[in-house]
């Protein structure tokens, strides 16, 4: 057996990583000094076991509370709601967002075995009848997955009447908002517009 078989292996269960990327770690790891290879195992375990979820918007967090949601300076009358905590990432980078998240663990997809029950669905609507929202926001993927989703939240939160708006897109369907680059994402929150449920009339 080569001996970074194992290495590999393991390697090639992280995202976007072949055979040949896996292979060229492992070699990178061997040029390593011990003492650095220690270091980066010890981080990442470290990592692993003290990230918990934020009580209030299941954002990763290394409190009870995570750093958006004890801050002070969030607009509280705005709320943000993402699929996964990855998106929190992508949006905190643009700095055109200031208000709060709810973060919903995925989305609906019945054929993956995604119901609105095994989303944090319930939770979001306790925080909305809870708090005082002006405005809600939602930044989810165009793609079969996300729309469904948004439909469902929409009509589900009709009677709130909310100011429900969502992601201007400059992005093609199926695309990740944790792909989109800074400039489209800033472009699509600013640009944000308000989701209705009556047809135009036409002129
Ligand atoms: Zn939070």
């Amino acid at each position: 057996m080569n001996p970074l078989d194992p290495l590999i292996q393991e390697l090639k269960k992280w995202p976007g990583i072949g055979e040949k990327s896996a292979q060229r770690l492992a070699f990178f790891l061997l040029s390593l000094k011990q003492n650095d290879v220690t270091k980066m195992a010890h981080t990442m375990v470290d990592t692993r076991d003290s990230i918990k979820y934020c009580k209030d918007c299941f954002n990763i967090s290394l409190h009870d509370q995570c750093h958006i949601c004890s801050s002070t300076k969030r607009d509280r009358a705005s709320l943000c709601i993402v699929a996964e905590p990855k998106d929190i990432f992508a949006i905190e980078k643009t700095h055109a967002y200031t208000g709060i998240y709810h973060v919903l663990g995925g989305l609906i997809s019945p054929l993956d075995g995604v119901h609105p029950e095994s989303l944090r669905i319930k939770e979001l609507i306790q925080r909305i009848q809870n708090n005082t929202f002006h405005e809600v926001l939602f930044a989810i993927n165009p793609s079969i997955e996300g729309d469904s989703t948004s439909l469902y939240l929409t009509s589900l939160l009709e009677p709130f009447k909310l100011n429900i708006t969502k992601l201007a897109y400059g992005l093609p369907m199926g695309s990740d908002i944790d792909y989109a680059d800074e400039i489209t994402l800033t472009k699509a929150i600013s640009a944000r517009r308000e989701i209705t449920n009556s047809i135009p009339i036409m002129p």
